[in-house]
């Protein structure tokens, strides 16, 4: 675990005493260290969308770094943090590497990603002590293109996106407890009420939003504050970054995700609907 480089937030305590039929949770703070001392849930109350409704708001209030220690004493096992390697995603991997030892970190690989966002791959299996898990959709693009005909994401982008994104993550995810993603609520109509943790039921599992509440400047803040590295097609109008055939860049101004299936109704590829 690397050494912290902030303040540490102190020490959480996260009650939940299951002894009423009502779930009553509460944090207090106390002390110093960067590792939160937290009562673990059981699996029944992971699955409760009350127990997370009085919890997600309480996490959010610590701030997304305790919110990942948290999540690694909580999850001990089947922890994962999804990465597209967008600014978000090196926000969180920089964050999580500093409060846990080789955190699992996997990627969708369609195939199609920029060569820039695999650069940023090796860059970032470089600089951060972690483990990193490909995970690949069932086809080639060449088996693709020969059963469904070619460039099906100009055709029909949500099946597209169903083989190349969909079906590789529920595959990797059927056998894991959580999985952290780098979702804001100000990113799309979708994400406006994500909360920091809640039961995902398309899943199975508990999905952790630690940056839910910030914004796109708080992000880049932290990685400009914090040498993180980042995508350089950020720097040229790519705010959000996905596959070659559908991303193209925007203009100052315009929606950051207004370059994603530009001119297309689809604004989401369907992983986090
Ligand atoms: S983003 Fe485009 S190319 Fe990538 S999986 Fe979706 S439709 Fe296919």
């Amino acid at each position: 675990m690397r050494p912290p480089r902030h303040r540490s937030w102190g020490c959480f305590v996260l009650c939940n005493d299951s002894s009423t039929t009502s779930h009553h949770f509460t944090i207090s703070e106390g002390g110093t260290g960067v590792n939160p001392e937290i009562r673990i849930l059981d699996d029944e109350d992971t699955r409760l969308a009350e127990a997370w409704a009085t919890l997600s708001p309480q996490l959010e209030a610590l701030g997304p770094q305790a919110v990942l220690a948290w999540a690694t004493k909580q999850f001990p096992e089947g922890l994962v943090l999804a990465s597209s390697f967008g600014a978000e995603d090196m926000v969180l991997i920089d964050m999580l590497t500093r409060v846990t030892d080789h955190p699992v970190v996997f990627y969708l690989d369609t195939g199609l990603l920029f060569p820039e966002t695999y650069t940023l791959i090796r860059q970032v299996e470089a600089r951060y002590p972690l483990r990193l898990v490909r995970v690949a959709p069932a086809l080639s693009i060449e088996e693709q293109g020969e059963r469904l005909g070619p460039a099906l994401w100009s055709r029909n982008p949500d099946q597209c996106c169903a083989i190349r994104k969909v079906e590789p993550l529920q595959r990797y995810l059927a056998d894991k407890r959580a999985w952290i993603t780098g979702i804001r609520r100000d990113q799309t109509p979708f994400r406006k009420n994500a909360p920091v943790v809640g039961f995902d039921e398309r899943h199975g599992l508990v999905k952790i939003n630690p940056l839910a509440p910030w914004s796109q400047k708080d992000v880049f803040r932290y990685l400009v504050k914090n040498q993180v590295p980042y995508n350089p097609l950020h720097d040229h109008g790519y705010p959000s970054i996905g596959c070659v055939p559908c991303t193209r860049p925007v203009n100052p101004g315009d929606d950051p995700r207004a370059g994603r299936w530009a001119g297309q109704e689809k604004t989401e590829c369907g992983l986090h609907l």
